[in-house]
């Protein structure tokens, strides 16, 4: 499949919320913030539903890879909207600007998040995690993760590398901060971590809906960074919501008592919700009896 170019924004990027992360190194403020800590908070990630302590036994992350935190960082600075358009770190950064526009005008009281993107192993307010959580949102830090190997593995798992389908990621995350400013996030949080109708599933169908809703008004209006969105770029977001649904990951033996984010029908439907109604209302989960 072929996708067109993306971002209709050229030159550079200008925001000062994304930054490079990961081992021990790194910028002031951000060392081993979670680590020894012994209070951990619940991430909100991608795939799984883990606390980032659980990975890492609460102390990881104490390598020194300055060095990488910076190659990251002078990569971040290098990046403009054309760069965007065929470089993963550069399309991750440029994404988060449109999902801040995005979300500045459909609520009200926004606030924009923190990004890093990191290399194997990072230090969040909710503890150190690695590359193996995936992409993940921090409430604590109001700040999402990405470590762009990720999208590697997404393919593996049967992802799209589509430009489109590594921006839902980001607009999932970014999701998972407007609940955290609407207070959905602690409402779901109190509705149970585990199964079909769980509080957690809830949390991530709604975020699935929120990307959707971030893709309705992506290409829309006087300041929108992307291009009129092709059907092809809209199926490659689906290919990977259906590519990261609990069933799809966990196989023949899938037990819906287990799942934490969702069945794949159940993450296109939530996503294409969004998309077609571009109204972060039609988002609601919670109300919701039948989730699909
Ligand atoms: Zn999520």
């Amino acid at each position: 499949m072929m996708f067109p170019v993306t971002f209709s924004g050229s030159g550079s990027i200008e925001t000062g919320n994304v930054s490079g992360g990961g081992g021990g190194g790194g910028r002031g403020g951000r060392i081993a913030l979670g680590g020894g800590a012994g209070v951990l908070v619940t991430i909100v990630a991608l795939l799984f539903g883990l606390n980032p302590g659980d990975i890492m036994g609460g102390g990881g992350g104490s390598s020194d890879d300055t060095a990488v935190v910076s190659e990251i960082d002078k990569h971040l600075q290098s990046c403009t909207y054309e760069k965007a358009n065929s470089d993963t770190i550069c399309r991750i950064k440029a994404t988060t600007v449109s999902v801040d526009r995005v979300w500045t005008d459909l609520l009200k009281g926004y606030t924009e998040p923190k990004t890093v993107i990191f290399s194997d192993t990072v230090n969040t307010a909710c503890g150190a995690a690695s590359s193996s959580t995936g992409p993940f949102y921090c409430p604590a830090d109001k700040t999402a993760y990405f470590d762009p190997t990720f999208f590697d593995m997404l393919v593996k798992m049967g992802g799209s590398d589509g430009p489109l389908s590594q921006m839902y990621v980001v607009a999932h995350e970014y999701g998972h901060h407007v609940q955290n400013l609407t207070g959905s996030l602690q409402k779901g949080n109190k509705m149970g971590s585990h199964g079909a109708t769980s509080g957690s599933v809830r949390i991530e169908l709604q975020a699935d809906c929120y990307a959707g809703v971030w893709a309705y008004h992506a290409d829309k209006g006087d300041d929108a960074l992307l291009k009129p969105l092709t059907s092809d770029q809209i199926a490659s977001a689906i290919q990977t919501a259906r590519a990261i649904g609990d069933d799809t990951i966990q196989g023949s033996n899938s037990n819906p008592e287990s799942w934490t984010h969702g069945s794949s029908k159940q993450r296109v439907k939530w996503f294409s919700t969004g998309y077609k109604s571009g109204d972060p209302n039609s988002c609601d989960t919670f109300s919701a009896s039948d989730l699909g």
